[in-house]
């Protein structure tokens, strides 16, 4: 048998996806839940008790024993509680297998330690999960057994969203209702629906799991928190794209199988740009099916890691010095009829609806910038944002020459007469110039370009869930669309209309608009200039979720209610505290039981050297020298260490959730900074044998 028709037998073999639904639902079953899943209407419990049946006859067949409600709750991984099929023993000791339609659309797992930033008393701490039926239900098969997965979103008692699902959710209801007016005002009457499409490269690092479990910073915080460059770094650019090793090569095949058995499309596979570092992207789906999928990948690519002695670094910036890893988040707006609203099309009919489109992304994203930036924030994304190729933490878009060029002119003279790069253009008020899609070149430095179809969001940090930006993504759009509408609906010459509103989005916007060199420090002033927001850390970005336009704007669409924004916004400051707060004990534990008697050892037998070589006669000049380095260093670093802890415990003791972020960001990671200078300049120093702790250079370079 080729691999070609393997993947083709085993890709979705352990989902209950459409066609196993087809074979098996009865067929009036098999249209309600369709119906149920398109239109969003409502699963009377009778089809639901035939679905739960078919589902649970299914995953027995494929072995499982036990179905969990897949939840995303506000931690940033997956949770899930097994639940046997198993019913109450019958009168002769035997027991059935059973599952309700009940328990497959609702759980009730006791929630009452997730985070609900203060959102349920412990007393009323019930939390609810519900089927989410238009991502598809799976099994997950390993050498401990096998259960169905179900995925679902996380609510409190009285319905407020306790995860990253419901909001998701919401707010493709959000940019479906106003994508609906948008394109009904152009003339489509057919589309029934449109979705966000979302297509999202995942980066990450593979080191030797040996030498992982030595180093308590990458098992604790997930990053070194110590460690020189190695004389070679990535530099060379030999390791981009470069051939894959043999190791790395035979835990991608096992990754690729383990997905596509999940119905998970793993397409492209690559080395990146640091030593050690990878990316893996599946190919675009729908907006809520791309964030399980993207959960389902950082777990696989960790679970089989583990299992070949390996393990997968999810961080944002697992090493200092070399590129941190991101997750790209592609979203692009299609019909169901596969009509993809940001093509920019072929006819100046499509052209002028594509063009208003773009100027409302901009729009969106131009109002909005604080709110995209605090949708990529996480405490591992603070080591990584404006370093090393990482996009900064400026918030611009990138066009590209030829869409710049149009804008240009529209704003200088009201209409585009021609387009860069060839290509005759039909001129006139309402005829807007054809746009070729190759015109645009690549521009990695952009944190949002357009690269032809779609959007690519490259802020977002390669640990944290893609729901959040997606959230905001959808809800600023649609917000924009929806403005945008309210004044097309009125108008009376409607080409007319659509054509001064690109225009007025066109100037208004602009400045959100750069196709420079994002990483430079001209732009830093420049954006200043522009007045674009410049949120450097998380904690400097958390605010933005609450502001009056935010709040405003997410209760508009339903997305978010103020409670629930607030709740969210107490949580990340929680969870930047607890972050901090790991890596800050850490260090002080490396360092005092670790690293520090080390270097007193050091000194101590280079003292001894120092006597001995000194009683032979010999010049000392040399041995005194590093003596002296070394225990200067040493100084340092005891000194920098009392400080940590100092202030460490100060951060700790503040009561107040974002005066304690605040202290941590103020006063620990600078003192953080302060104890790592000095180790590390140590670790050039001190005797490769002696340090206690694999370097570098062993993790990054000998996988
Ligand atoms: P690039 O080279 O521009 O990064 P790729 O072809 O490698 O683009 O695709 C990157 C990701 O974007 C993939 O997951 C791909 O499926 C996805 N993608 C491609 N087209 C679209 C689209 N129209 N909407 C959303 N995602 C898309
Ligand atoms: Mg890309």
């Amino acid at each position: 048998m080729s691999d070609m028709t393997n993947v083709a037998k085993i890709f979705g073999e352990n989902v209950f996806n459409d066609t196993v639904m087809q074979e098996r639902l009865p067929k009036k079953v098999y249209k309600d839940l369709k119906k149920t899943i398109e239109e969003g209407k409502a699963l009377d419990p009778v089809t639901a008790d035939v679905v739960a049946h078919e589902m649970k006859e299914w995953a027995i067949e494929k072995g499982a024993t036990h179905y969990t409600h897949w939840f995303q709750p506000l931690t940033g991984v997956t949770a899930e509680k097994h639940d046997s099929f198993i019913s109450a023993p019958m009168a002769n000791g035997k027991v059935l297998m059973s599952f309700s339609g009940k328990e497959l659309i609702k759980g009730e797992p006791d929630a009452s330690s997730f985070p609900s930033g203060g959102l349920r008393a412990t007393f009323e701490a019930r939390g609810y999960t519900a089927w989410d039926c238009t991502s598809p239900a799976f099994v997950k098969k390993d050498q401990n057994g096998c259960i169905l997965y179900i995925p679902t979103a996380f609510c409190s008692y009285t319905g407020e969203a306790l995860d990253q699902k419901t909001p998701l959710l919401r707010s493709m209801e959000a940019i479906n209702t106003q994508a609906l007016r948008f394109i009904r005002l152009f003339g489509n009457t057919t589309s029934k629906r449109v979705i966000p499409s979302v297509g999202i490269e995942q980066e990450y690092f593979l080191v030797d799991r040996e030498k992982y479990l030595q180093r308590e910073d990458l098992v604790f915080a997930g990053r070194t928190l110590f460690g020189a460059m190695p004389p070679k770094g990535q530099e060379l650019d030999d390791h981009y794209f470069g051939s894959i090793r043999d190791r790395i090569a035979n835990f991608m095949k096992v990754i690729n199988e383990e997905l596509w058995k999940l119905g998970v499309t793993a397409k492209t596979q690559h080395n990146e740009v640091a030593p050690a570092q990878h990316e893996l992207a599946p190919i675009y789906v729908e907006c809520n099916v791309a964030v399980d999928h993207n959960q389902l990948i950082m777990e696989t690519l960790k679970k089989v890691a583990y299992r070949q002695g390996l393990h997968c670094l999810l961080h944002e910036k697992p090493f200092a010095g070399v590129n941190g890893s991101g997750k790209h988040d592609n979203w692009s707006l299609t019909t169901d009829d596969g009509k993809n609203l940001l093509d920019p099309g072929k006819t100046p009919h499509e052209n002028i609806q594509f063009l208003l489109m773009l100027m409302c992304v901009l729009r969106a994203v131009d109002k909005h910038a604080d709110l995209l930036r605090e949708s990529a924030a996480d405490p591992g994304n603070d080591c990584r944002l404006g370093a090393h190729e990482a996009p900064p933490a400026i918030v611009s878009v990138f066009l590209g020459e030829q869409l710049e060029d149009v804008m240009e002119q529209l704003i200088a003279t009201g209409e585009a007469t021609h387009s860069l790069k060839g290509g005759k253009l039909e001129t006139g008020v309402k005829t807007l110039p054809g746009l070729s899609k190759d015109a645009t070149d690549r521009n990695r430095t952009s944190p949002f370009a357009f690269t032809g179809n779609k959007f690519e969001f490259r802020m977002v940090g390669s640990r944290d869930s893609v729901a959040g930006p997606n959230v905001v993504l959808n809800t600023i759009v649609a917000e924009a669309l929806s403005d945008a509408c309210d004044i097309l609906e009125k108008a009376e010459d409607f080409p007319m209309a659509v054509h001064d509103l690109i225009k007025k989005y066109a100037a208004e916007h602009q400045r959100i608009v750069f196709n420079g060199n994002g990483y430079s420090e001209e732009w830093v002033e420049e954006a200043a200039r522009r007045g674009l927001p410049n949120l450097p850390t998380m904690v400097d970005a958390i605010p933005s979720l609450v502001s009056e336009k935010s709040v405003e704007m997410f209760e508009k669409f339903h997305v978010f209610t103020r409670a629930e924004l607030e709740s969210r916004a107490e949580i990340k400051y929680e969870a930047y505290a607890k972050a901090i707060n790991i890596e800050a004990r850490t260090m002080i534990d490396m360092a005092s039981k670790q690293i520090l008697p080390v270097i007193v050892k050091y000194t101590k037998d280079l003292a001894d050297t120092v006597n001995a070589v000194k009683e032979a006669g010999v010049d000392v000049d040399v041995q005194l020298e590093l003596l002296k380095e070394t225990s200067e260093l040493l100084r340092e670093a005891k000194n920098a260490l009392e400080q940590l802890k100092t202030v460490t415990a100060k951060a700790g003791a503040k009561e107040q959730s974002e005066v304690q972020a605040k202290a941590y960001r103020d006063e620990v990671v600078p003192a953080m900074e302060g104890l790592r200078a000095p180790i590390d300049k140590l670790e050039m120093i001190v005797n490769k044998n002696v340090w206690p702790m694999p370097s570098y250079a062993d993790l990054i370079f000998e996988v």
